[in-house]
């Protein structure tokens, strides 16, 4: 192949650093944990342009630099990047578990080039060293998509997974096959290769990780604009548009469709007794023990103050009726423990299922909370349903 290395190694460092030079310009967009580490990434790229700008020298600057200093540089452009997925993860950054391979790659390339030159085993040691980096890499990536969508992941790992496949060939061809003849800058395919995509490599690992920080910042205005910030329900609005979607569909298969009313009992009370911070710790603890009787296709969203509406697709009044129970003895059945305080609290619950026919989800939300307000009538931490108070007047 006819492709010269050195351009080639010259052409990632100048992407290298428009890459780097657009991070900081888009930087200041980002909420301040994306902000950390995209910083720590285009430390990376900093560092990577030095590396590349040193390898590109290899002949023309002394050994200790276009070799030595070089190597060192670019493992510690890949440690860079992997603080910064540690950051953007939440995970541990585990630095020295980072660092080693970089201290260990240092310490070796200096003795395979000004006391016992041997490229075959820096190219050994380099490999190795880079695979350890890269691999620590795609660990928080591994196993859990992370919040914020999976696109910018994928390209992230691909490239990571390439980069480790091509080290790996390149490392095996080369100590398995004929002794090399020119060294770093030496024209065999693999060896071209190799270089050539790992010149690319930081631009695509680059470009996903851009599109993980965009991911995230998409996601999360999604769920201020969709979630209630305090339980994490879905907020009225978007419950009235999920719940009409999910009313609209049952009707279209013929299918039963359920909803729950739950509204907290004497909350008031709840709040003057033991402060408003409380209550809203007890907010979120009925919200988690909502959701914790719940199917994956249910939903729920919270439409007033200490009330929460519950949608349950495909289950007919009966079954709802089960859930209803189940929820109310989860929540009348524990305190929370709140401080030094254990705050007893309880639901009343009013069941509705949709009539056949029934085309507006108003009116079904109403049933339900007529059921409710029948509960609280009976004395509260009940469950009712709508059609066993259809024929009671009010
Ligand atoms: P009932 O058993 O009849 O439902 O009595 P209640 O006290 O629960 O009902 P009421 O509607 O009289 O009072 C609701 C209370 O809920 C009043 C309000 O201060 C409180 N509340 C509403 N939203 C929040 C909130 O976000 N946090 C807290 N801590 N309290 C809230
Ligand atoms: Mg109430
Ligand atoms: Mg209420």
């Amino acid at each position: 192949m006819s492709l010269d290395v050195r351009t080639v190694v010259l052409l990632g460092s100048l992407m290298a650093a428009a890459l780097a030079l657009i991070l900081v310009c888009a930087q200041g967009r980002y909420a301040r944990l994306l902000r950390e580490s995209m910083t720590l990434w285009v430390r990376g790229l900093v560092t990577l342009l030095l590396a590349q700008v040193l390898f590109g020298l290899r002949d023309v600057a002394p050994d200790l630099l276009s070799i030595v200093l070089a190597n060192t540089l670019m493992a510690a452009a890949f440690v860079g990047f992997a603080l910064g997925l540690r950051r953007f993860a939440g995970v541990k950054p585990q630095a020295w578990l980072l660092w080693l391979p970089v201290v260990l790659m240092a310490a070796a390339m200096y003795v395979l080039t000004a006391l016992y030159p041997n490229y075959l085993a820096r190219m050994v040691v380099f490999s190795v060293g880079m695979v350890w980096i890269l691999a620590l890499m795609l660990r928080p990536l591994v196993g859990s998509l992370h919040r914020g969508g999976p696109v910018g992941q994928q390209v992230v790992m691909v490239s990571i997974i390439a980069a480790i496949t091509i080290i790996l060939v390149r490392m095996m061809v080369l100590v398995l096959g004929p002794a090399p003849a020119a060294g770093l800058l030496d024209n065999s395919l693999v060896n071209t290769a190799a270089l050539a995509y790992m010149s690319v490599a930081p631009v695509l690992i680059t470009v996903g990780f851009l599109l993980m920080c965009n991911e995230r910042l998409m996601d999360d205005a999604v769920r201020l604009s969709t979630l209630d910030a305090l339980t994490g329900a879905y907020s009225r609005r978007a419950l009235t548009d999920l719940s009409e979607r999910a009313l609209a569909e049952a009707r279209r298969y013929r299918r039963p469709l359920s909803v729950l009313m739950v509204d907290a009992d004497h909350f008031k009370q709840v709040n003057d007794t033991y402060g408003h911070s409380a209550g809203d710790a007890v907010l979120v603890e009925i919200m988690s023990r909502l959701k914790a009787s719940l199917r994956t296709e249910d939903f729920v969203g919270r439409i007033g103050g200490e009330e929460f509406l519950v949608v349950l697709p495909a289950t007919p009044e009966e079954e709802a009726l089960r859930v209803a129970s189940r929820i109310r003895e989860r929540i009348a059945n524990k305190t929370l423990v709140y401080g030094r305080e254990e705050i007893p609290f309880t639901v009343s619950i009013g069941v509705a299922e949709r009539d056949p026919g029934e085309a507006n989800i108003d009116l079904l939300i109403k049933r339900a909370d007529d059921a409710m307000y029948a509960a609280k009538r009976a004395g509260r931490n009940r469950v009712f349903a709508a059609s066993a108070i259809n024929d009671v007047p009010d």
